[in-house]
């Protein structure tokens, strides 16, 4: 039966006031008749035939999104790009030509220049569009992976469901970090906050609870309402969905959610700047040429000026690295859906790009270095200890416990938010690890029953900065209540005035107080998390917030013990990382000694070097610049101190990449260069705040997409290094040939212009070369040497000193080689040659293709040589084979010899052209040889 909740009455615009009334009804209700009028059971949550007959009537939780842009849009804008118009214009002109020739002697074929030249346009824009479409996928893809999700109660049973899926009369169950999913009204909350900046802009959290409002409320003054797209700073509650989607107050509002707009990285940015300045500069030489083509040949016809116009455009065209951008988006978003099947999800494409320069991985020791699979180990209290040791299995309820231990467990289990469920066997823990373990023991040990007579009725959190959390109960046939605490030992003992020993309280000693002092430190030692808990009774009627002075005045009840195994991978991860010139780093909440003993063991720090919150509370800003220089191990330390860690290792010159799961852990995850947030247990807010979610919380993974990022940088510099120095080669051909034409043996023939290459030539060599090669390139493996090497210096731009010096280098080796062919196959000249124009130029074209093709070999990389992975890429063979059959194909197809005024090659010929083509192969590799042989020599002195 779907019961129709009234904060959802109506539809269409003359609902909307009526249906705000009925939403206001629901606030005037008390916590008991909201679950009746929202048709729902505020303990078991709705039935999952009852969600589902919901969302037929309400749809999806979802803001309405405009559409997307239309497949053949995209596909039209291939064609409004500067270049691709230049070219439609050069066309344009060759088809006007050919039709004068037509016109003029009636026998000319197809205008095959004209075609040719629309043919590659076409391809170009086909490429484009398919490239753009695989970019736009792997985004849809990553924002599919980052969808939110809500705690739900259905069926009486706690789940978590993607957020979109979310139907009016849901019970859902918030926390601190939490970004709410939708309108809820609360019916259970303590010590709750919300931040509503986003619908109110009130940049104060307001308070929430369930209590009853009177009379109209504004929007920030709802109190016992919270809304979709705010977020919970504190506390937690229980609330009663009363509207979805674009019911919400943030659906009336926002009305629509923009797409968010594509984000530019500094990279991007930075080659489109490049890209523009190149465009400048081939467009300066391409018009000089154009220039001297019309003085040196005294060009004085239409058809010749036009010819050699074409010919300008051609070259304008081929030099500038057109498919630069969308290689770079492709190499960018192809990294980072690689980056996702390794775990890591980015949410702003910028820091992949930081990701190759961290210096420093600042890492939550919690669930990230460890497993955050706690098992209570050991219980301390005033007669002595209770190892729980290898007891845990689920099975065993054998152990005795004393009365002050069961004491211990029992506070421990009180104060406790977590739940059990069973699954195949097997308790399941909802909720936090550290309160799981708690109620795991309580369970091993027999205390289910004892934990059943006590009703829980208030509680005031955990945060981190008090590190301490309290439950208010009744116990069944006893008076007054009974407040349970659990926290930080120090915590909790500061907050002791007593003791229990037996079954009696004694007043807690100075010395007793240094005795478990002492205790805790060696427990921590062996790299145990400790937790110290807690009691107090209170008459019935007591006030039970933090400021009336609650946890005060307890009675001290134990000391309890946790292993939190190191994750097996974190461990040589750190050794990764180090081997890659990266520092890690752990920051805790936990005990120094617990840290201390879980540094060693992972590999991050041996000296036992700590430093305490405390203690940086205490430095001055200089001091402590110099202490996390030395210092890898951050103990005792609140959200607050991150951010100062953060600052210090930046005074410091490092870039950062700090991870972070709370609330409040969200300015230290903006500062870090790249801030890390927990796709499993962190909260909503952390994520909004970092640059990368891992879905499986792990250290290691974080070490996994530094290397991926630097995989990434390095292929965009691989294909810049190719396109440049392949570009300069055709650029230098073109230029060089036409100055050099009288040494060379070019001599014109009656009524042409002279030229070491066609313009249909020009534009095929860039479309075969620039296209898979280029592409492939952008998706070469990572370099298993790149983890062997320092970061990359911070604001080293993309294109280096060194690489413009070999961009040089492979330019001119290019053009050599093909001009060196060109004269070969000329009469006169340098090399005394027999062949027809038409034969150079074919010969000439072929030579430079090749040249291309082993160029793509050489741009692997700047110093290390060709034959190191040379078989890693397979797509890169391909784009090769792809690339060599192409060519041949324009040389031995009849309509493609026309087009392209090619003849037919020989075998020989061929083998002419790849023997000088591979010059530039081997040049470039003895250059390398050196620049190692230099390096290695500068390492040595
Ligand atoms: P990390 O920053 O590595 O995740 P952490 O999770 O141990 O560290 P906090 O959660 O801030 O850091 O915990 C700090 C201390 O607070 C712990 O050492 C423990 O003593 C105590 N503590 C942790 N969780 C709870 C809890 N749920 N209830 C009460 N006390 C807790």
């Amino acid at each position: 039966m779907v019961r129709i909740p009234s904060g959802q009455i109506g539809s269409g615009d003359g609902a909307d006031a009526a249906d705000r009334e009925t939403g206001r009804e629901i606030e005037r209700l008390p916590p008991g008749a909201v679950a009746a009028a929202l048709g729902v059971d505020a303990v078991s949550g709705l039935s999952r035939d009852e969600a589902r007959a919901r969302a037929g009537l309400w749809g999806p939780n979802a803001l309405r999104v405009r559409p997307p842009v239309l497949a053949w849009r995209r596909l039209l804008a291939q064609f409004a790009d500067p270049l691709v118009l230049l070219l439609v214009a050069a066309a344009a002109i060759s088809a006007g030509l050919w039709l004068r020739e037509a016109v003029a002697d009636g026998s000319a074929g197809p205008p095959f220049e004209a075609l040719a030249i629309l043919a590659i346009v076409v391809l170009n824009a086909a490429m484009g569009f398919i490239q753009e479409a695989r970019a736009e996928r792997a985004v849809a893809a990553l924002r599919r992976m980052s969808a939110a999700r809500a705690r739900v109660v259905r069926d009486g049973i706690r789940r978590e469901i993607p957020a979109t899926e979310l139907v009016p009369g849901d019970v859902i169950r918030i926390e601190e970090g939490d970004a709410i999913p939708a309108d809820a009204r609360l019916i259970e909350a303590s010590a709750l906050r919300a931040g509503e900046a986003t619908l109110t802009g009130e940049s104060v959290p307001v308070a929430k609870d369930a209590a009853l409002l009177a009379g109209e409320a504004s929007l920030g003054s709802r109190r016992n309402m919270v809304f979709s797209g705010t977020a919970i700073v504190s506390g937690r509650g229980v609330g009663i969905v009363t509207a979805t989607g674009m019911r919400t107050e943030l659906g009336r509002i926002a009305g629509m959610l923009e797409e968010t707009p594509e984000e530019t990285t500094p990279l991007q940015a930075a080659l489109a700047r490049l890209g523009r300045r190149l465009g400048l500069a081939v467009l300066v030489i391409a018009a000089a040429l154009a220039a001297t083509i019309v003085l040196v040949e005294e060009i004085c016809t239409l058809p010749a000026l036009l010819d050699t116009l074409i010919v300008a455009v051609a070259l304008a065209v081929a030099a500038v690295p057109e498919g630069l951008p969308a290689i770079v988006t492709a190499a960018l978003s192809l990294g980072v859906l690689r980056m996702a099947r390794r775990h890591a999800i980015v949410r702003r494409l910028a820091a992949v790009e930081t990701l190759g320069s961290a210096d420093v991985i600042a890492s939550d020791k919690t669930g990230t270095l460890t497993r955050n699979a706690m098992t209570v180990r050991v219980v301390v209290t005033a007669s002595g200890r209770c190892l729980l040791d290898g007891a845990l299995n689920g099975q065993d309820h054998d152990i005795r416990l004393s009365g002050e231990a069961e004491a211990a467990l029992l506070a421990g289990a009180l104060a406790n938010d977590a739940a059990l469920q069973e699954h195949e066997d097997h308790p399941i823990i909802h909720g936090d690890p550290t309160e799981g373990a708690l109620l795991i023991a309580a369970r091993t040990t027999g205390l289910d029953a004892a934990l059943g007579r006590f009703v829980r009725l208030d509680e005031i959190p955990f945060s981190s900065e008090r590190r301490r959390m309290s439950a208010v109960c009744r116990e069944a046939g006893r008076d007054g209540l009974l407040v349970a605490l659990k926290g930080a030992p120090d915590v909790v003992l500061a907050r002791c005035t007593r003791e229990r020993v037996g079954d009696q309280e004694r007043p807690l000693t100075p010395e007793r107080r240094e005795a478990i002092v002492a205790a805790n430190a060696g427990l921590a030692g062996s790299g145990l998390r400790m937790l110290g808990v807690a009691h107090r009774r209170m008459p019935e009627g007591s006030r039970i917030a933090p400021e009336d002075g609650v946890e005060q005045d307890l009675v001290f009840l134990g000391l309890i013990g946790m292993r939190d195994p190191p994750r097996s991978e974190a461990r040589e991860a750190v050794a990764r990382a180090r081997a890659a010139g990266i520092r890690s780093v752990m920051i805790t909440g936990d005990h120094p000694n617990t840290a201390a003993a879980v540094a060693a063991e992972l590999g991050i720090a041996a000296d036992g070097a700590v430093l305490t919150g405390d203690r940086i509370d205490a430095l001055a800003p200089e001091e402590l610049d110099e202490a996390v220089r030395r210092v890898s191990v951050f103990a005792r330390v609140a959200p607050a101190h991150k951010l100062r860690i953060v600052r210090g290792l930046q005074r410091n010159g490092l870039v950062v990449a700090m991870t972070g799961d709370g609330v409040n852990d969200a300015p230290a995850l903006k500062a870090a260069e790249i801030g890390i947030a927990m796709g499993v247990t962190g909260t909503d807010v952390s994520r909004e705040a970092a640059d990368i979610v891992l879905s499986d919380d792990n250290f290691a993974t974080i070490v996994a997409a530094v290397e991926e990022g630097r995989a990434i940088f390095s292929n965009i510099r691989k294909v810049l290094r190719y396109l440049l120095s392949s570009n300069l080669g055709e650029v230098m051909v073109m230029a060089l040939g036409i100055v050099l034409a009288p040494v060379l043996g070019l001599a014109p023939s009656p009524g042409e212009v002279v030229l070491p290459l066609l313009a249909t030539q020009i534009l095929w060599i860039n479309f075969v070369t620039d296209g898979a090669p280029a592409l492939a390139l952008a998706v070469d493996p990572a370099d298993p040497a790149a983890m062997a090497q320092a970061p990359r210096p911070r604001g080293e731009g993309v294109l280096t000193g060194a690489m413009g010096w070999s961009i040089a280098f492979v330019g001119l080796v290019t053009a050599s080689c093909s001009l060196f062919v060109l004269d070969s196959c000329l009469p006169g000249g340098l090399v005394e040659g027999t062949g027809s124009p038409a034969y150079a130029r074919t010969m000439t074209f072929t030579t430079l293709v090749l040249c291309q093709l082993f160029n793509v070999l050489n741009a692997r990389s700047g110093e290390v040589s060709a034959r190191d992975g040379l078989f890693r890429n397979r797509w890169l063979w391909a784009a090769i084979g792809v690339s060599l059959l192409l060519q041949a194909a324009v040389v031995y197809t009849p309509i493609l010899q026309q087009g392209f005024m090619t003849v037919s090659l020989s075998l020989g010929d061929w083998l002419f052209c790849a023997g000088v083509a591979s010059i530039v192969l081997i040049l470039e590799e003895l250059r390398k040889a050196v620049v190692r042989t230099w390096r290695a020599a500068a390492a040595a002195a």
